[in-house]
């Protein structure tokens, strides 16, 4: 069965002192009442090495939101996957719009990233979505097939790794939420594609997430959707209440 996931995606907020008492606050409060779901944070990387060990890891994970393309070398600034699982990370955001949109992370550099994120034993949570000209263009399915080309060339075994959050773009930040019915429209067919590239069994194991302004007060409708898994959550993530409220809409 897939499992209800709730991510957290901090983006570059909080600094270090910041990240350490989020991290304090969510473990202290989702320890003295346990989440119905996985709850994962995914924090700057200069916030990974100290945040894994204040949480416990059977109630909160912890991911990064971003990673190289390459293994190691000369590439001043980047961050490869192995760092960040040497951390006790065990997740990695890839494909964020705002990564391919600002820092022009294209199909093929993403597949890089997603095989080395599952060679170091990181769990992607992968990232599609349309952008609104699309959105009103009616182009949103054939935009999600094809940003899924970076992770459907996987094996079904690596791909049962891989966690989905369709995030519309248009929804980012904007506090313009898909409905219900929109999320779980694309959802179903993400869901199809995943059953016709691999199989039913697969596509009804993937955890597919919904992403955008979701908030304590509509995360419940959203995660009610037979499809809807879950969600990726950004600024909603940054108060241990907020994100708390998400997570309670399993409960
Ligand atoms: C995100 O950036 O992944 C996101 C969903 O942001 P927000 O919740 O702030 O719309």
């Amino acid at each position: 069965m897939r499992k209800n996931i709730v991510a957290g995606n901090w983006k570059m907020n909080k600094n270090l002192q910041e990240g350490i008492a989020l991290a304090k606050e969510l473990n202290e409060v989702l320890t003295a009442d346990k989440p119905n779901c996985d709850v994962i944070i995914c924090t700057p990387f200069i916030h990974l090495a100290s945040v894994t060990p204040i949480v416990d890891k059977n109630i909160i994970g912890v991911g990064a939101e971003n990673c190289a393309d390459k293994a190691a070398g000369a590439y001043t600034g980047e961050v490869s996957a192995e760092m960040v699982a040497s951390t006790g990370a065990q997740y990695v955001i890839l494909g964020h719009s705002e990564r391919r949109a600002y820092y022009h992370e294209t199909v093929d550099i993403l597949t890089e990233k997603v095989k080395l994120a599952l060679a170091n034993n990181l769990q992607p949570i992968f990232c599609i979505g349309e952008v609104l000209e699309e959105r009103e263009a009616n182009k949103q399915n054939e935009v999600v097939k094809a940003q899924l080309a970076s992770v459907f060339s996987l094996s079904a075994e690596d791909f049962s790794k891989v966690i989905l959050a369709y995030e519309p773009v248009w929804a980012i930040g904007t506090g313009k939420t898909a409905t219900p019915e929109q999320a779980e429209e694309i959802h179903a067919y993400i869901r199809s594609l995943v059953a016709e590239n691999y199989n039913a069994e697969v596509a009804e194991n993937t955890s597919i997430l919904y992403g955008g302004s979701c908030k304590p007060t509509n995360a419940k409708e959203l995660f009610a959707k037979p499809n809807v898994d879950g969600g990726l959550i950004g600024g909603a993530a940054l108060k241990a209440a907020d994100f708390k409220g998400i997570i309670d809409a399993f409960k």
